[in-house]
């Protein structure tokens, strides 16, 4: 509980021992209703001065102004003990509000503890603790055991498993040794690593993370800014209606000559306005969608936005690229078929035209070299999205890549016949030969796609392999739709003609942000896969899968309706009782004890509804993948 939670507290306590003595005192008169002002505003002075404010700043219909004129006016037809009443369930019922807000905020809070506060600096004369924001790159740094790493870096001694769980959700814990990288905000499980800064501490993925969690819940949807709208225009008709029926219905009947006693219908009007307090609807929407998101990042999905909660319910079709979404784009030299010079002259020459790029194919090339690469050897690197790379390594002209590349350079090169994806080497273009690498298809894929299908989702492959490797991996995972051979240019074509002839629903788009920037944009839904480590995909996405698991597609959808439906269900709820409480009190079957419990009870319900939307129900997120 916090001060002002407590504070709420003990002016309900007081009020309502208040109230109930006086309610025993026997007096009458005007001396018992002066007497009931005193519990009337230790209770309700603050919603009396919001009312003040909400006027003078141009707001005057609010809740606060509801309970105001709703309270006032039943203590001056003399309906004082309801009107004390009326204030403090409805206290009661803020008070319950803010504890549900308070828990939601909390488990959100936790979300953002992946923020390390310190540093702690190797120097000569020992170690000296610094804040994050100081830490310079290629600074060292020691981290021990339960604590955060600091920045992004290598590890240059010992030996230590990692926690990933805060950033990507994934609990198992990864080993990491000496040149291995490490990412801010994970964990060190047991033993001592020393850490060269490789990243400041604003471009580290924990300051990127949390920026995101935070920018998220500030972006709206649009059933967010419905209620707002809805709220402008629903308070002051109520007022209007209850003025209607607290004058015009009285004068009405006095014409048509009906006896009516003029304080029944003001006592109508009164808990008409205190019934139609719209505050269920204006809390609980924004806090169903907050949660949410929050309940998304703890499993390692981070939605941008509520209106990305709102498109993700909606995904009819996903669009998945092959490399490093589907496969571990984690590549190994299969082979080395050559023409007549040695395997590893090859494999050398590749790695240094590739010892620039980022690419997958880029990393295992080099990783199957396994040697130092002397990069001042390398010059004029060009790199060609979906087609490969040249350089000129001691003033030979090299290029590594695909059959386009070959063939737009003019290089007569040797088909290969095994499944794999191809990579030719020329030099000076002439055809030294290829390298076959495979990667292999991730253990969560066909699940993956499976579950999409279930959820009645159209799912196609588009990959800038070869038309073999693409067929041998739709075949696998059994998406019949399989596009290959693609440029990211004709990615983003064939995307914008399904986005052009979609029938409904919005269209996914699911790539590992290397060459799938411009799809990811297009796409109603950009879906980068594997935020951790790889910033540019964090910041081109909507929404980003931290660990590759390819599940998570169809947990987010499923969690994003669920979420929906909750925010629905509020509305609905909300506005069904409200009707009918409406109808019930204008004809005068209910006293303002029941509406302003009506209208604190279904506040309460529905931000306890709002909270379920924190868990995140369904899949199973064990990995299965054999970690190499
Ligand atoms: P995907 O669509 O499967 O993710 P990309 O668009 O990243 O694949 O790349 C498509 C193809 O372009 C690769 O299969 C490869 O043949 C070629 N390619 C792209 N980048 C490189 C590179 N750095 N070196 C060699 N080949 C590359
Ligand atoms: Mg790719």
């Amino acid at each position: 509980m916090n001060k002002k939670q407590k504070r709420n507290l003990i002016r309900i306590i007081i009020s309502t021992v208040l109230f109930v003595i006086l309610y025993l005192i026997p007096t009458t008169g005007v001396l018992r209703e002066t007497l009931f002002i005193i519990p009337y505003l230790i209770i309700g002075y603050d919603i009396l001065i919001n009312t003040v404010y909400g006027i003078k700043n141009g707001r005057p219909f609010d809740e606060n102004c509801l309970m105001t004129v709703a309270t006032i006016g039943a203590f001056i037809i003399g309906e004082y003990i309801e009107s004390v009443a009326v204030m403090l369930f409805y206290q009661i019922g803020e008070l319950f509000q803010s504890f549900a807000v308070r828990r939601s905020r909390n488990e959100i809070k936790k979300l953002l503890d992946i923020r390390p506060d310190k540093a702690v600096l190797m120097t000569a004369d020992g170690e000296k603790e610094i804040f994050p924001e100081e830490v310079k790159i290629g600074d060292i740094l020691i981290v021990k055991v339960g604590e955060k790493v600091p920045v992004d870096g290598v590890i240059i001694e010992g030996s230590s498993s990692v926690d990933l769980s805060l950033l990507t959700g994934e609990s198992v814990p990864l080993k990491k040794s000496i040149g291995d990288e490490v990412l801010s905000g994970t964990v060190n499980k047991d033993g001592v690593i020393l850490v060269r800064a490789e990243k400041e501490f604003s471009v580290s993925t924990a300051n990127k993370i949390t920026e995101l969690i935070e920018n998220a819940s500030a972006k709206k949807a649009k059933s967010e800014n419905f209620i707002k709208k809805f709220a402008l225009i629903y308070t002051p008709t109520v007022v209007g209606l209850a003025f209607i029926i607290a004058v015009i219905f009285p004068l009405g009947s006095i014409i048509l000559g009906i006896y009516t006693q003029w304080n029944v219908w003001i006592y109508r009007a009164l808990s008409f306005l205190v019934i139609s307090c719209p505050c269920a609807l204006v809390i609980s929407v924004p806090l169903s969608f907050f949660c949410g998101l929050g309940g998304a990042s703890r499993k390692g999905v981070l939605i941008k936005g509520a209106d990305y909660l709102e498109r993700l319910a909606k995904t009819k079709y996903v669009l998945l690229d092959k490399t490093g979404t589907l496969t571990e784009g984690n590549f190994t030299a299969i082979g080395v078929h050559h023409n007549k010079i040695e395997e590893n002259e090859i494999l050398k020459y590749a790695s240094f035209a590739e010892s620039f790029s980022t690419h997958p194919i880029a990393e295992s090339v080099k990783r199957a070299y396994g040697k130092e690469i002397d990069r001042s050897r390398v010059k004029n690197v060009k790199e060609y999205a979906g087609k490969g790379v040249y350089a000129e390594i001691d003033g030979e002209q090299i290029l590594v890549g695909n059959d386009k590349l070959m063939l737009e350079n003019g290089v007569l090169f040797i088909e290969c016949k095994s499944v794999g994806t191809v990579l030719h080497v020329a030099k000076n273009k002439e055809y030294l030969g290829h390298i076959l690498i495979g990667d292999k298809v991730k253990a969560e894929s066909k699940t993956a796609v499976e579950n999409l299908k279930r959820l009645g989702i159209k799912v196609k492959m588009l990959t800038g392999d070869g038309d073999k490797i693409a067929k041998e991996v739709g075949d696998k995972l059994n998406i019949t739709e399989v596009y290959s051979k693609l440029l990211p240019n004709d990615k983003l074509k064939i995307e914008e003609e399904i986005i052009n002839n979609k029938e409904k629903g919005e269209v996914m788009f699911v790539g590992d942000g290397i060459n799938d920037a411009p799809s990811i944009t297009r796409a109603d839904v950009g879906v980068a896969m594997g935020g951790v480590g790889s910033s540019s995909s964090i910041e081109v996405a909507d929404v980003v899968i931290m660990d590759d698991n390819p599940i998570k597609l169809s947990t987010a959808i499923s969690h994003a309706k669920r979420t929906l439906r909750i925010v629905y269900e509020n509305i609905l709820f909300a506005l069904a009782i409200k009707i009918a409480f409406i109808i019930l009190g204008t004809f005068g079957l209910i006293n303002m004890w029941m509406a302003v419990f009506a209208d604190v009870g279904v506040m309460v319900i529905a931000v306890l509804n709002a909270t379920r939307a924190l868990k995140v129900k369904g899949e199973k997120y064990e990995r299965t993948v054999s970690l190499q």
